[in-house]
């Protein structure tokens, strides 16, 4: 059976569309065909600045959320990241074989670094992607689900893998993205220009799964579209509308076409009332299932020591390989 990675972020409480439709949803569809690893990435999430208590409820939130939108800790592995000390022990090796250059290639430290400014960004943040790759490549994952801004960091852990093998021999499975195109990407609903983002969206345009229902609804409501009037896929052209239309179908099981079909001749207003309604029903039975999973706090924390156990003796076994071809000598 092939196997999935993926991790996400407990940086901000709540998970947004763009979380949901470009990688959990993949997720719970994959845990059925596949020998399946997911994981909240708490390591990821200091490479920014974080308060402890926040980052603590954060990660058992995200947990939440991952159960209450379809995973099945009897049909897949989930975890804490920082459960696993491997992740950190193999990420060491990967800084060490990556060059400084290709580190800096990077688009997204580009981005956030910027975003904080360049003397504030940390050492952790400029190597978190290298971090990733040892999350990958610790559990010889054949794909990861993912969405489309992670595509170059699947790269760099694809050149990683090949050159390790190269150098020590043949230790590492090189993975693959798996990224669904309809999905991939998911904009801002204010500015449609930039991908829905817990760090750098717009308030308006990030729509949290957490939110109240009202809110949500509103938010769709005033998402920003364009002076035309015509509802037609044309992501180049229409990228507010085209954004709606691939949420409403990806929630709603409609194509495209029926949905422009649907509506010929009526106006934008219609068509984000509608959505609106499609969304908050998500959110709403989304909410209440991720509330009732917070509330055991038992089973909560059942759940991750199985998922850590699993998942440390798949890590543990690649990480002795991995210190064996390096040539640590092994302690006695
Ligand atoms: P940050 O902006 O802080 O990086 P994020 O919104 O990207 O946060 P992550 O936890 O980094 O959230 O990402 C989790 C997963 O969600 C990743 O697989 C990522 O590719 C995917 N993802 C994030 N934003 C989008 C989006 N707008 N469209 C599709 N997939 C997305
Ligand atoms: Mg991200």
């Amino acid at each position: 059976v092939p196997r999935v990675l993926s991790g996400i972020q407990p940086t901000a409480g709540s998970f947004h569309l763009g979380n949901y439709l470009g990688a959990v949803r993949q997720w719970v569809a994959l845990q059925e065909s596949h020998d399946a690893f997911y994981m909240v990435v708490d390591l990821h999430a200091i490479t920014v600045p974080q308060d402890p208590a926040e980052l603590r409820a954060n990660t058992r939130l995200a947990v939440a959320q991952l159960l209450a939108a379809g995973l099945d800790p009897e049909r897949c592995t989930l975890f804490v990241q920082s459960h696993v000390p491997e992740h950190a022990q193999l990420a060491w090796i990967m800084n060490c074989l990556t060059g400084f250059g290709e580190a800096a290639r990077m688009t997204q430290f580009k981005d956030k670094s910027a975003k904080q400014g360049a003397d504030r960004a940390s050492v952790g943040l400029f190597t978190y992607p290298i971090l990733q790759v040892a999350d990958i490549l610790l559990y010889q994952a054949n794909e990861v689900p993912v969405g489309e801004d992670q595509r170059q960091h699947i790269e760099l852990t694809r050149d990683l893998a090949e050159r390790f093998n190269g150098r020590f021999g043949a230790t590492f499975t090189v993975p693959e993205p798996y990224i669904l195109k309809e999905t991939a990407k998911i904009y801002d609903l204010q500015d449609p220009s930039i991908k829905m983002s817990k760090s750098a969206s717009t308030p308006k345009g990030l729509v949290n799964l957490l939110d109240d229902p009202k809110t949500t609804a509103k938010k769709v409501r005033s998402a920003v579209t364009d002076t035309d009037t015509v509802i037609r896929f044309d992501a180049e052209h229409k990228p507010g509308v085209s954004n709606l239309l691939t949420i409403y179908s990806t929630l709603t099981g409609a194509g495209i076409g029926a949905l422009e079909e649907k509506y010929e001749g009526k106006g934008y207003g219609a068509l984000k009332t509608d959505l609106a309604e499609v969304m908050v029903e998500f959110v709403t039975p989304f909410r209440e299932r991720t509330q009732q999973y917070l509330d055991d706090p038992e089973t909560l924390d059942s759940v991750l020591a199985k998922g850590a156990e699993k998942a440390r003796a798949v890590a543990a076994e690649t990480l002795a390989h991995t210190y064996e071809r390096v040539g640590f000598l092994p302690a006695k």
